[in-house]
C-alpha cells in the first residue's frame, strides 16, 4: 500500500468507510423464517435476506456501502483471495434478550480487531466505528423478522469479512477489497450440548501459531491449513486440538477457542489461568477478554461464596497440566469464544497420558458456571451493563 500510494492523485484523498452514505436496495424475494428444528439440521450455512457490501480502490478509497439481497459475488479466477489468502473476518453475535431488546456484546472489541487483522494482512485500513454502524444497520433490517420478539435467548451469527480482490497472479498487496457482511441463522454450535469437549493435544509436527506468525489475527490463512489436525483428533475420537507450542509443549489455545484452567497452585492458592497474549501466538478473544475481567472482580466472586482466587495470565506448559492433575490440584478447564460460548472440558489426550478433569462430564465447573451466568446475564438482557450494545429496531 505505502510503495503506491504516490500515485493517488493530488488534491484527490481516497474517500475513508462511511456509514451514512449507505444505500438500501431491500430484497424481493424475502425468505421464509426457519423453524427451530430447521435451523440445527446440516444442511448448510444459512444467512438472512440482506448482506451488506462495500467496495475499495487504492485510488478512490471507500465506495458507497450498500445493503442488498444475499447472494453470489462476482470474483475474477485470479482474484488476489483465491490464491493468497487475503482474507480476514470477524465471528460475533446479536441475541435476543429476555427484555425484549436486541443486542450485541462488545461489538467495539470485534470491530477494532478486525483492522488489526486486516493490517496484518496488507488489507485496506477503515474506522471500526463505522464498521459497527454497517453492521448494526444489516441487523435494524434483518434483525426484527429472524429474531422474533416471542424467541428470547436465540442469535444470529455474524461474518464481517475482508478480501482482496484485484485481478493478479503476482504475489502483492491487493489494489482492490471488498468488505462484506453476513448473519447466518444457523445453529452450527450447539453451545448447551449436554457433553464437554475431549481435546486431543497437538504433536510438534503440527504447530498453528508461532512467535512472528500471524496467530493473533482472525485471518482465513490460520484456519484451513488448521483443519487437517482437526480431522486426526476426530478420527481418534476427540472433538478439538488443544495447540501446543515448543519443545516444552506450552498450552496455547483449544481449537479456535482461548483456553482457560483453573487449578491449585502448590501453595495452595486457586488460580483462574490463561495463556498470555505476548508473543502475538494466540488470538485476543473477547469472550477470553470478559471472563477475565469479569473474574478479576474479586467482590463478586467473594460475594458468592468463592474464597481467594488469583486470576492471571501466564505461561503453562503440558508437563505443568499434568503434575496438576497428577497432585490432585486441577479443578475445572475450559474453552471460551463466541461460537462456544463457555464449553468445559472433560479430558485432554497428550501423547501416552489421559487429563481427566474432576467433576461430572459435560458439566461447568462451580467456577466457570459462576463466569457464564454473569456473561449470559449481560448477552441476553438481564442484568443491564455496558457491554451489551442494543440494536435500534428500525431503519
Ligand atoms: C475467534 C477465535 C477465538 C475466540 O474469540 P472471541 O472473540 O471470544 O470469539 C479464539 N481463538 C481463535 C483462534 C479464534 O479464531
Amino acid at each position: 500500500m505505502t510503495s503506491t500510494a504516490s500515485t493517488t492523485p493530488v488534491g484527490a484523498s481516497p474517500m475513508p468507510l462511511d456509514a451514512s452514505r449507505l444505500i438500501i436496495e431491500r430484497t424481493t424475494n424475502p425468505q421464509p423464517v426457519p423453524s427451530a428444528s430447521d435451523r440445527l439440521s446440516s444442511l448448510g450455512s444459512r444467512c438472512t435476506d440482506h448482506m451488506i457490501t462495500v467496495k475499495w480502490n487504492e485510488q478512490t478509497g471507500w465506495s458507497v456501502p450498500k445493503l442488498e439481497a444475499y447472494g453470489p459475488l462476482t470474483l475474477m479466477p485470479t482474484a488476489s483471495v483465491l490464491h493468497y489468502a487475503t482474507e480476514c473476518f470477524e465471528g460475533m453475535k446479536v441475541y435476543r434478550g429476555f427484555d425484549g431488546k436486541l443486542r450485541l456484546f462488545r461489538p467495539e472489541c470485534n470491530t477494532e480487531r478486525m483492522l488489526q487483522s486486516a493490517t496484518r494482512i496488507s488489507l485496506p485500513a477503515f474506522d471500526p466505528a463505522e464498521l459497527q454502524k454497517l453492521i448494526v444497520a444489516l441487523l435494524a433490517v434483518d434483525g426484527p423478522k429472524f429474531l422474533p420478539n416471542s424467541e428470547p435467548g436465540t442469535y444470529l451469527y455474524i461474518r464481517p469479512t475482508l478480501i482482496g480482490t484485484t485481478e493478479t497472479l503476482n504475489p502483492q498487496t491487493p489494489r482492490d477489497a471488498l468488505l462484506y457482511i453476513v448473519a447466518s441463522y444457523f445453529t452450527i454450535f450447539p453451545e448447551d450440548s449436554a457433553t464437554g469437549l475431549k481435546l486431543l493435544a497437538s504433536e510438534e509436527s503440527m504447530v498453528r501459531a508461532w512467535p512472528g506468525g500471524f496467530g493473533f489475527a482472525k485471518i482465513g490463512a490460520n484456519y484451513g491449513p488448521a483443519m487437517l489436525a482437526q480431522r486426526y483428533a476426530k478420527e481418534k475420537g476427540y472433538q478439538q486440538v488443544l495447540w501446543l507450542l515448543g519443545e516444552d509443549g506450552q498450552v496455547t489455545e483449544a481449537g479456535a477457542s482461548n483456553f482457560f484452567l483453573v487449578w491449585r497452585t502448590r501453595d495452595g492458592v486457586v488460580q483462574i489461568v490463561t495463556p498470555p497474549l505476548d508473543g502475538k501466538i494466540i488470538l485476543d478473544g473477547v469472550t477470553r477478554r470478559s471472563v477475565l475481567d469479569i473474574a478479576k472482580e474479586a467482590v463478586t466472586l467473594k460475594e458468592a461464596g468463592f474464597g481467594d482466587i488469583e486470576v492471571v495470565e501466564q505461561k503453562f506448559t503440558m508437563q505443568d497440566l499434568l503434575e496438576a492433575s497428577q497432585e490432585d490440584r486441577l479443578l475445572e478447564g475450559f474453552a471460551v469464544g463466541t461460537a462456544f460460548f463457555i464449553v468445559p472440558v472433560d479430558e485432554i489426550g497428550y501423547q501416552d497420558n489421559v487429563v481427566t478433569f474432576p467433576g461430572e462430564k459435560g458439566k461447568d465447573g462451580e467456577h466457570s458456571a459462576f463466569i457464564k451466568e454473569k456473561l449470559r446475564g449481560i448477552m441476553l438482557g438481564l442484568s443491564q451493563h455496558e457491554w451489551g450494545f442494543v440494536i435500534p429496531e428500525e431503519y
